[in-house]
């Protein structure tokens, strides 16, 4: 099974001996696709040394500015995170994130994304994923290195892989289907056949832009008091995970309500 359409997405690493430890466990499990958002210290002699045989995971790893540009273009965002965070997201447990990954990539280019050393992902950072992996380590110390956190997910993720029966892709997926409807106990639209490109983060991005703006405009929002508004439409439309049909048809009503307010704006001037 090609594995390119899955990325493995580091933000702001501290330590370069992390990242090539991560590059090596990623090699380990049959990955290849590595991002680093504003990596500290990198490229560095340290990284190639962790990285062992894993130097060509290094040679083409990307390196970006911000983890909005890292993931723009994925159809599916998981976050990894030690401990539970303000707003409740979707949770996945490993099984299920390595399931979920696996299927939406034959069709989506997906992420999985890992936090910095000493504070993992912000809030905001989170809240552009569509699903969080917590690994369910010691609660007296939940928080792994980062290298073995890699490890751990990339092995469910060949775990997944080597679990679908043959070589061909299609029954591949139906079985990967089953098993992930049974782990998540859930109707996820994106095990079925779809008409339509499921919307990226840079699609959902660009509306929920458009939808704040909206929101202001007729008084519903006040950014002065947001009262976690926006992070929780946010939750609902990346749960729903939109298309890019549904999207263009939301944008279209934003529109449309702009263009009534400009007209109702002119009447009374
Ligand atoms: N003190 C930080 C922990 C950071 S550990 C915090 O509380 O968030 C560095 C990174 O390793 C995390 O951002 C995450 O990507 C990964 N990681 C460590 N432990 C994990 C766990 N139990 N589940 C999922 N990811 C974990």
């Amino acid at each position: 099974m090609d594995l390119s359409r899955i990325r493995i997405v580091l933000v702001q690493t501290t330590h370069p001996g992390n990242i090539g430890a991560a590059a090596r466990a990623m090699k380990n499990m049959g990955l290849t696709q590595l991002v680093l958002v504003n990596p500290r210290d990198f490229p560095s002699g340290v990284a190639l040394g962790r990285a062992a045989s894993a130097l060509d995971i290094l040679d083409n790893a990307q390196v970006v500015d911000s983890l909005d540009t890292a993931i723009a273009d994925c159809g599916l965002v998981i976050g990894t995170s030690a401990r539970s965070r303000s707003i409740p997201w979707p949770m996945v447990d490993p099984e299920g994130c390595a399931e979920k990954l696996v299927v939406a990539s034959n069709q989506n280019d997906v992420a999985l994304v890992f936090g910095r050393e000493d504070r993992g992902l912000s809030n905001d950072e989170l809240q552009l994923c569509h699903f969080h992996v917590q690994i369910p380590a010691n609660e007296e110390y939940p928080s792994l290195n980062i290298a073995a956190a890699v490890m751990l997910l990339c092995y469910e993720i060949r775990k997944a892989v080597l679990r679908a029966p043959g070589e061909d892709k299609a029954e591949n997926t139906d079985s990967l289907k089953q098993a992930a409807g049974k782990t998540q106990g859930i109707d996820d639209p994106i095990y079925e056949i779809w008409d339509q490109p499921l919307a990226t983060v840079a699609d959902l991005e660009g509306y929920l832009k458009h939808l704040e703006k909206v929101l202001v405009r007729l008084e519903f929002h006040d950014p002065e008091n947001p009262r976690q508004l926006m992070s929780r439409l946010r939750r609902l439309y990346s749960r729903i995970r939109p298309d890019t049909m549904e999207i263009n048809i939301l944008r279209g009503v934003l529109a449309s309500t702009e263009y009534q307010l400009d007209k109702k704006n002119r009447s009374e001037s």
